[in-house]
């Protein structure tokens, strides 16, 4: 994972969990906002380098500090929404799907003061896919409310991770969800089966944000 920061020429307005077209040339692909907004106008991104991946090379192995990048207006639904502080929000990703959750995880605890709980589930195959552990655990432990869970799949792996896939783990765990709000970011497949599952669970589907990463 590469951390990206942009600093914006001009104020831009958006939500920590919105995401931007990022353009390099002809390649124009969305990345979502990891930060809340900030007197710098700086942008963070999480990257995730694919293997031959047009944008995500270009970022690893060309852009140079300082070079100009073209991007559009904070777009989508996937942010924190004011007013119902006391709601309980799960939050559900894979990989760098965390990007937009830690943005709505900071926008929460840090700008809103949610009181409700918040449970966090990040999921990947192995270790190499985890990332944020130290600031995660550093946010559990100033946040009596806040809760992390990261998930691995494949077999094998450390035993202090939860086994298993990452969306089955967190709907186990919860199976009765009337009265969520529900974020579900990353891998297409996660978040389309997650959104009927938590739906049939008794999430509200007004009440259920998703980003599904497809390219
Ligand atoms: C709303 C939205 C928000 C997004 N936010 C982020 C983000 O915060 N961080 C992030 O890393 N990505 C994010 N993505 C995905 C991102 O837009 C690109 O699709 C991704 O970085 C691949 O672009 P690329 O040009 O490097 O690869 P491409 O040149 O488009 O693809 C290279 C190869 O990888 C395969 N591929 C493409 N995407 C994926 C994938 N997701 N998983 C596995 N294989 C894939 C392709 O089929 C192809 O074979 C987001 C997508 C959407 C729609």
């Amino acid at each position: 994972m590469i951390l990206l920061k942009l600093k914006s020429a001009q104020p831009l307005a958006f939500f920590a969990g919105q995401f931007v077209n990022l353009r390099h040339g002809e390649v124009i692909r969305s990345y979502s906002i990891a930060n809340i907004p900030n007197s710098n106008h700086e942008l963070v991104f999480h990257i995730r380098v694919l293997p031959n991946g047009k944008f995500s090379c270009f970022v690893a192995d060309e852009l140079q500090v300082g070079m100009p990048l073209e991007f559009s207006h904070a777009q989508g639904n996937c942010h924190y929404v004011e007013g119902k502080s006391e709601q309980p929000l799960l939050l559900i990703g894979t990989g760098t799907g965390l990007a937009p959750l830690y943005g709505i995880l900071c926008d929460a605890l840090e700008n809103h003061k949610h009181q409700g709980e918040i449970h966090l589930f990040h999921g990947s195959r192995d270790e190499s896919g985890l990332y944020f552990e130290n600031e995660l655990r550093e946010l559990e432990n100033r946040h009596a409310n806040f809760h992390y869970t990261p998930c691995l799949s494949a077999e094998g792996n450390d035993e202090k991770y939860t086994q298993g896939r990452v969306n089955q783990i967190a709907l186990q765990q919860f199976p009765k969800l009337e009265g969520w709000r529900v974020y579900l970011c990353g891998q297409s497949e996660m978040v389309l089966q997650t959104k009927r599952q938590a739906y049939l669970q008794g999430a509200s589907l007004q009440q259920i944000y998703a980003d599904a990463f497809s390219s």
